[in-house]
């Protein structure tokens, strides 16, 4: 089955519990289940005001097909109370496609790789945990000045 990289943030409501929740909620999907969770993480907001942000990336397996992915996790972040009210605001809960196995996506809807998932530590750092042939330290050294914590 096709392997995807899924990144979580949020930073309304407790959003710790939103990801971890959304992290049970990605599990549950049918013939969809996560291989590796990366630790949590806390960020300053990018272009974006609000708290903080709770970061993390997540590997699954998926019979999915990447657009009735991105659908179920828009499904998952509804759930959470996503609203949208204007661009970048704060929310609840996030959910990107980053990679869906080696598909190359160009549409409004979906695009794959996630084109900005290189510019962001957020993404990076996470990522490199859960896979680290994904990511060279060049890019990992690009978003050093990012401030990002690891949490325990
Ligand atoms: P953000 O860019 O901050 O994640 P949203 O979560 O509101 O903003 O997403 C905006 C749109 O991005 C969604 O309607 C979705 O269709 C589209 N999109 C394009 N590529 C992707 C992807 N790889 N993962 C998730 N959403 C994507
Ligand atoms: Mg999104």
């Amino acid at each position: 089955m096709p392997r995807a990289y899924i990144a979580l943030g949020a930073n309304l409501g407790d959003a710790r519990a939103n990801l971890l929740r959304a992290m049970e909620a990605m599990d549950g999907l049918p013939r969809t289940s996560i291989q590796h969770r990366s630790s949590l993480y806390r960020s300053s907001p990018v272009d974006s005001g609000g708290p903080d942000y709770i970061n993390a990336v997540v590997e699954v397996v998926t019979a999915y097909s990447p657009l009735e992915l991105l659908h179920a996790l828009q499904r998952i972040e509804q759930g959470a109370g996503r609203l949208r009210p204007y661009h970048n605001a704060p929310r609840t809960l996030d959910l990107d496609i980053l990679l869906y196995g080696e598909e190359h996506l160009d549409t409004i809807e979906l695009k794959l790789p996630h084109p900005r998932m290189f510019e962001r530590a957020f993404v990076l750092l996470p990522l490199a945990e859960v896979a680290p042939q994904l990511v060279t330290p060049a890019q990992l050294n690009k978003v050093q000045s990012q401030s990002i914590e690891r949490l325990a």
